[in-house]
């Protein structure tokens, strides 16, 4: 790799390969795949990617300390982004979640990163705040903007920024969480397909819910009948949107804090039947699978197990563990609600680990459906990496 000197506008020669994967839909381009830096491009500049040949690509944000260094913004050569392109990103994404996402409905994701052509823009609304990551040199440029940007379209009380994350140090970026625009409460309330939440931005985990599961969850409802255990719940949504149709729902989670947020939400729902349980959900569900506990609905949604691609072996047999146990647990006619959120496992694999956790367990089940994260978490078409959450419904027969 070298840097030339060249007066033109910053542009970084990519591999050949990595030019197919862009022309093909895929936004990102490798650091391992630049071959060329001319005219001094900085962190955080958007750069015109073209290949080996000097043919334009697409206008990308550049990092040159991560892995991912190239990130696609728009490929219209003759139009370089601008700030009415960033702001008009932030209109669309908008308008995307005011279509889709029902009034007794505060919570949800407004900005989702590179499949809302905002590559690093994390936004999700609660309520009357709004919660953002900015996650790359491109985006963090941009932070006074974007911020403009979505105040003037959701007119929200505050803006707080989650950048505690670790990506932002691959990227060269400090790790902090501040308030960007008005005032952020420590807790606030939010609706989910009608019920209350208490959501705690400043500690919460992700940025303070698992927004991605709203529409799974409101389908669980269907399901959920008779005995219901909900592994992994956090402070307890799957929980609470199925303990309508249930008689009893165990809620099962390893963080104590966790479950102190899901009494309260309990108690705003006025729910009695549902049991919070402190303990690591492998050993409860090996105890009771071992003692022939039986349940009509399991769900499960635990972390990521597969981190990376060499974790993807370790990964797969957590996930599979999980689901053997679960599969004993039903009685004939059951329901297995059952969810991966790792990105390195693909529907098709994770689609191998039930077969064999039904295999193992003695169990036949059918497919009734196969769902992803929600529609406010749109995947871009060409970036299966966006593709991260997959969910199967299934009943033993
Ligand atoms: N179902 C939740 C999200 C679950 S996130 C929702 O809809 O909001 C995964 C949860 O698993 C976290 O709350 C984490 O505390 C919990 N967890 C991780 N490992 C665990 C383990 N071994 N045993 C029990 N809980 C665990």
């Amino acid at each position: 790799m070298s840097t030339e000197e060249d007066s033109s506008e910053p542009s970084i020669v990519v591999s050949h390969s990595c030019a197919r994967r862009m022309r093909g839909g895929h936004p990102w381009g490798f650091r391992g795949e630049i071959r060329k830096r001319r005219g001094h491009p900085r962190p955080g500049d958007v750069c015109a990617a073209v290949d080996e040949r000097g043919r334009f690509q697409c206008w990308a944000f550049y990092s040159p300390l991560p892995l991912i260094s190239l990130r696609a913004v728009s490929y219209d050569r003759e139009a370089p982004p601008d700030d009415a392109l960033w702001i008009q990103r932030i209109h669309q994404a908008a308008e995307l979640r005011r279509r889709l996402v029902p009034a007794d409905t505060t919570a949800m994701r407004v900005v989702y990163s590179e499949a809302d052509g905002l590559p690093g823009l994390i936004a999700d609304r609660y309520g009357e705040i709004l919660v953002v990551q900015l996650l790359n040199q491109g985006i963090e440029q941009l932070r006074p903007l974007l911020t403009q940007a979505l105040v003037d379209v959701w007119a929200p009380a505050g803006i707080l920024a989650r950048n505690d994350q670790k990506v932002r140090e691959l990227e060269g970026l400090e790790q902090s969480v501040e308030v960007l625009h008005g005032q952020v409460p420590d807790e606030v309330e939010v609706l989910e397909n009608g019920l209350r939440f208490v959501v705690e931005p400043r500690v919460g985990q992700k940025t303070g819910a698992y927004l991605d599961q709203r529409e799974t969850r409101l389908a669980a409802r269907d399901y959920a009948r008779g005995r219901v255990l909900d592994a992994f719940t956090y402070q307890g949504w799957f929980a609470i949107n199925m303990a309508g149709g249930a008689r009893e729902v165990i809620a099962l989670d390893g963080s104590a804090p966790a479950l102190a947020v899901l009494e309260r939400n309990l108690a705003l729902n006025g729910l009695t039947n549902v049991t919070p349980t402190q303990a690591n959900a492998f050993d409860w569900l090996k105890a009771a699978a071992d003692q022939e506990e039986r349940f009509d609905t399991v769900l499960l949604d635990p972390p990521a197990f597969c981190k990376n691609k060499h974790s993807i072996e370790s990964g797969m047999r957590g996930y599979k563990e999980v689901n053997l146990r679960a599969m004993k647990l039903l009685q004939p006619g059951g329901i297995l609600i059952t969810s991966s959120c790792s990105y390195h496992l693909t529907e098709e694999r994770f689609l191998d680990v039930l077969i064999q956790a039904a295999s193992d367990s003695r169990r036949t089940l059918q497919i009734l459906d196969r769902r992803g994260q929600g529609r406010d978490h749109p995947r871009l078409l060409g970036h299966p990496e966006s593709y991260y959450l997959k969910t199967f419904i299934l009943r033993v027969l």
